[in-house]
């Protein structure tokens, strides 16, 4: 039965940490894969998930299945948060969320969806992009192209690009946007960037798919969720996928979600039943507890003010950790200038690393990061930081 079966490439950031985990340096540091970690080094359990967790074992409930589109005040508080508990999109009943299995998950079901409602639909991505967004899309059926994004030789955004392959696309094209803090690059276009973006998706009727996976790592959770309401206020149908695994740290409980904006309620409903089928389909309905803890930070007044603090905290040391990058190198005696990094938002630094650089980076000096160049800023510490900063300056 399995002679004929190929072995499947190794996922590049994972093999990337398999690489790390068997590296004997002392000194060695991760920047590969895109997880926070505090100070110390370590992976955050934040204080809000940690007091609904000791709530939750106080008073331990049985753990039945759930709806298949999941916990209805996860659902509720999922909206409030993307689109504003009071906005007239919700309110009205426009919009259609359920909980999915992460931002991955997310993504799956919309994509998935998008497949059944119109099959001969193209999708564009940007370029570069997330990996996992090309291989969702296409294993759901589609044929995924690219639209201009990231300009090397200017270390900035091709806007000018991005805008000529959107006005090529047919109508009905998919394009997925990140949504803030553009993975792997760390470069976002302007709020005025986002209003001629969202000019073109009307003018040529295509299908926006916002992926959200990092709101309140840039500017803050309100500003960073701002772009939705642009697209929600431009009249147009969205998709929009949530993840918390960073703003959360709970990568591992998988809890994100997938929010379908129509043109009424009656549509919303249609298109809830629909995205059950898929989830039906796929894994009949998600699983407990990361839900349910999120579901009662979202829901309760003080844990949401502790969660946005601990989330503020999370943002304000990456920003530091930017900053110490740039000093960093030019004190380590790099003379081009670095300060595009403190330009760049979230998790990620496309630091312009050739992939050579990149190579020796590992081998020399144990500092991982992708072959692209592209280092997760948001695992430098105090500790690690100078060495770091030693060691991409040997390198350039
Ligand atoms: N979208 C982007 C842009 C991401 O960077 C990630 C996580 N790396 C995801 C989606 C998926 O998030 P999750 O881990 O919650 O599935």
């Amino acid at each position: 039965l399995f002679t004929a079966v190929e072995m499947a490439p190794r996922d590049p950031i994972l093999g990337l940490n398999e690489q790390f985990n068997a590296d004997t340096n002392p000194s060695k540091v991760n920047l590969g894969v895109g997880v926070y970690f505090d100070d110390n080094g370590k992976l955050p359990l934040l204080e809000c998930v940690q007091a609904a967790e000791k709530a939750m074992m106080d008073k331990p409930s049985a753990r039945g299945y759930l709806p298949i589109d999941g916990i209805a005040a996860y659902d509720n508080g999922v909206k409030a948060l993307v689109f504003g508990a009071e906005s007239d999109v919700v309110k009205s009943g426009r919009v259609a969320t359920v909980q999915a299995i992460g931002g991955t998950g997310g993504l799956k079901i919309g994509a998935d969806f998008l497949k059944k409602l119109n099959p001969s639909a193209k999708v564009l991505i940007s370029n570069p992009s997330w990996e996992n967004h090309k291989a969702i899309f296409t294993n759901a059926g589609f044929e995924v192209g690219t639209y201009a994004y990231y300009d090397a030789a200017t270390r900035s955004i091709d806007f000018a690009g991005m805008l000529a392959d959107l006005n090529a696309a047919a109508a009905g094209t998919v394009v997925v946007l990140h949504a803030c803090c553009h993975n792997p690059t760390g470069y976002d276009i302007t709020a005025a960037q986002w209003d001629e973006v969202i000019a073109v998706v009307k003018a040529k009727g295509l299908v926006p798919f916002l992926d959200m996976a990092y709101q309140g790592f840039g500017h803050g959770i309100a500003e960073d969720g701002a772009v939705i309401g642009k697209f929600v206020a431009a009249g147009l149908d969205i998709f929009v996928s949530t993840s918390f695994s960073k703003s959360f740290s709970l990568y591992g409980e998988r809890v994100g979600a997938l929010s379908v904006v129509a043109a009424d309620k009656d549509e919303a409903a249609r298109v809830l039943s629909q995205l059950k089928i898929v989830i039906r389909t796929n894994y009949s309905n998600p699983p407990t507890h990361g839900g349910a803890v999120v579901a009662a930070v979202l829901n309760n007044p003080e844990l949401h003010a502790l969660w946005e603090k601990e989330l503020g905290e999370m943002r304000v040391r990456i920003k530091a950790m930017r900053q110490k990058l740039v000093d960093g190198l030019k004190a380590a005696g790099v003379t081009q200038d670095m300060s595009f990094i403190t330009t760049q938002i979230g998790m990620f630094s496309y630091s312009g690393l050739s992939k050579e650089q990149m190579v020796r980076l590992r081998s020399e000096f144990g500092v991982y990061g992708t072959d692209t160049g592209r280092m997760c800023v948001a695992a430098l510490n105090s500790k690690n930081i100078d060495y770091v900063c030693k060691a991409i300056a040997a390198v350039i």
